[in-house]
């Protein structure tokens, strides 16, 4: 295990299995190495639909076409799961992050609607799938709680909670089952910190999101209308033909970093955020999120949700570590890509929240962080892609990325087929209205991203000997470019340019990760320079 004490021996294997030199609590039970084998793709290829990436998105669309009858090609960049799906925290929720108060106020008591209808679809999709293929994922139904972030000494507490009460209200205005309790306290907090109050929403759930992904892909695999291939990178795609009111036709091209080409009715780019300029990254913000395991005895909490209402909320759920003891993960203390260190910080305070009110946690086994995509009109952004016709995207995740893309694994299916989805209009990539009433918040996010192309200007070290082993900084030569140089344990030196091939930003080191991340767009490169997620669709270049 690349616990975070190892993490800075993590060879570039580490970074075709997952997205940092940190390892999620998931490889407790399920390792890297009993994850199933693909090999990578060394010819051309047709299809009905190639499907980049091979996360929630790219799994569960794949599941919903294969048992339609479609023939289905995924291809992958690196392993399979070793993107963002890999390092999730596993809460399955319909209990949106932005809450539907906000949401309604975005997209109406309509689209509230049907964004928790979708959303508990894909809560229960993971139930029926798990059970019809057997597969063993600690799947359980499960309360959520959300509890006000100040404890009831605070005057503050009393306006949170009635913001609590009054989202509370909106859920049972738009059909949720939904429960205000005065004076809950969730079963097993045994710590001073008083916080009482909370929010009770029933039919929740969670799994061990690596058991059942996995589950679902060995099952793919044994399909004859299935295949997949792994270390084959997209590096273009483009709709040819003409189609015009329904006369002609067109196909996707797909060309893979070895040159091969896949041809096909229809694609679908589930790389977590499509590997394309702007349009829809535009619209969303890229936020690292960290996560701890923590020992706790069994049957000590109840096996339920947590959520608190600080705006980098923290979030909490459960999961098997062995006979005597759970693991309680907890995440939170987001930040945006590239614009904020301190790692160990954020972890102190994931921990020490969760000592101060539960007295018997032992010891925290696990520490990582990951990524996540905000929209800015709060929901995500699926179905075919702006300016596209057989090109569909899931992205946008809003940090309800599980049930969003289980759910899209329906709606793009649907839309591939011409079936009507009643969802559709809500997660459209290329909506309008949502969107303008977003402008402001958009604006202030354009000046912001705009102002880190200040790292043009800037250098972290003035000379590599400057560097500690282990660590990576930009030098940036006076009237040269800027380059992304890593100094391994025995003193190796790699550099590479510190240019984000997606729009030129300036890249910065991710210590705790050991990697290099774009603070402009978020896209991510291990410490060698290998892609790790998009915008980018390529690596950083060899430094000039
Ligand atoms: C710490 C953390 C906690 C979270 N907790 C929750 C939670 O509790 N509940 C919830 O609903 N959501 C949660 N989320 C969000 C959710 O996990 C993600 O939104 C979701 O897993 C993203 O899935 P994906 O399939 O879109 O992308 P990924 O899982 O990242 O998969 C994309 C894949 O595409 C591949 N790829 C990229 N580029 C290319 C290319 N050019 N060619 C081929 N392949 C390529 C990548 O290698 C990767 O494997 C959490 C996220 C994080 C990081």
């Amino acid at each position: 295990m690349a616990t975070v004490a190892s993490a800075g021996m993590a060879g570039p294997e580490q970074f075709m299995a997952t997205s940092g030199a940190t390892d999620p609590v998931w490889v407790h039970t399920e390792p890297y190495n009993k994850r199933p084998q693909f090999s990578k793709l060394s010819q051309d290829l047709e299809t009905d639909v190639c499907i980049v990436g091979s996360g929630v998105a790219g799994i569960s669309t794949a599941y919903e076409l294969v048992t339609r009858g479609l023939n289905v090609v995924m291809i992958e960049a690196r392993d399979i799961l070793s993107g963002e799906t890999g390092r999730t925290s596993g809460h399955l929720s319909s209990m949106l992050s932005e809450g539907f108060t906000d949401i309604a106020k975005k997209h109406g008591d309509k689209g509230a609607i049907m964004a928790a209808e979708s959303h508990q679809y894909a809560i229960d999709r993971v139930g029926e799938i798990s059970k019809k293929l057997g597969i063993d994922c600690e799947y359980r139904k499960m309360n959520a709680y959300e509890i006000s972030k100040y404890p009831r000494s605070d005057p503050k507490h009393k306006d949170d909670v009635e913001e609590l009460k009054e989202e509370v209200a909106k859920m049972k205005a738009i059909g949720m089952t939904a429960d205000f309790k005065e004076g809950f306290a969730i079963p097993g907090w045994d710590g001073k910190i008083d916080q009482r109050d909370a929010m009770i929403i029933g039919n929740q759930a969670t799994f061990h999101p690596t058991k059942y992904f996995l589950g679902v892909l060995k099952w793919l695999k044994d399909q004859p209308n299935f295949s997949c291939y792994t270390h084959t990178r997209m590096m273009d795609l483009q709709e040819k033909g003409i189609e015009i009111m329904g006369m002609g036709s067109k196909e996707v091209k797909i060309t893979t970093e070895a040159g091969n080409t896949i041809t096909c009715k229809n694609a679908v780019e589930a790389t977590c955020i499509p590997l394309q300029k702007l349009s829809v990254v535009a619209e969303m913000e890229f936020m690292r999120t960290y996560c701890i395991a923590i020992r706790v005895p069994k049957n000590y909490i109840e096996d339920c949700l947590i959520y608190d209402t600080e705006d980098a909320y923290k979030y909490v759920r459960f999961t098997a570590c062995d006979s005597k003891d759970d693991y309680l993960v907890i995440g939170g203390c987001d930040h945006k890509v590239g614009q904020e260190g301190g790692a160990e910080d954020r972890f102190a305070e994931l921990e020490d929240w969760v000592r101060e009110r539960f007295t018997r946690a032992g010891s925290v086994d696990y520490k990582w962080s990951g990524q996540v995509f905000e929209s800015k009109d709060f929901v995500a952004f699926i179905g075919t892609n702006q300016g596209m016709k057989h090109t569909y995207v899931a992205t946008g995740d809003c940090g309800n990325g599980l049930t969003h893309y289980v759910m899209a694994g329906k709606l793009i299916a649907d839309e591939i087929q011409g079936v009507d989805n009643p969802w559709a209009k809500l997660y459209n990539p290329s909506r309008l209205a949502s969107i303008v009433k977003s402008l402001p918040s958009m604006i202030s996010h354009d000046l912001q991203i705009n102002a880190q192309y200040k790292r043009f200007l800037q250098s972290d070290i003035k000379d590599i000997e400057d560097l500690a082993p282990g660590t990576g900084g930009v030098l940036n030569p006076t009237l040269k470019m800027p380059i992304a140089v890593y100094k391994d344990e025995q003193g190796n030196v790699t550099k590479r340019s510190a240019l984000c091939p997606h729009l030129k930003g300036v890249v910065c080191w991710n210590h705790l990760e050991k990697s290099w991340d774009c603070p402009v767009h978020g896209s991510r490169f291990s410490k060698e320079g290998i892609c790790l997620i998009g915008p980018s669709k390529g690596n950083l270049s060899a430094a000039g």
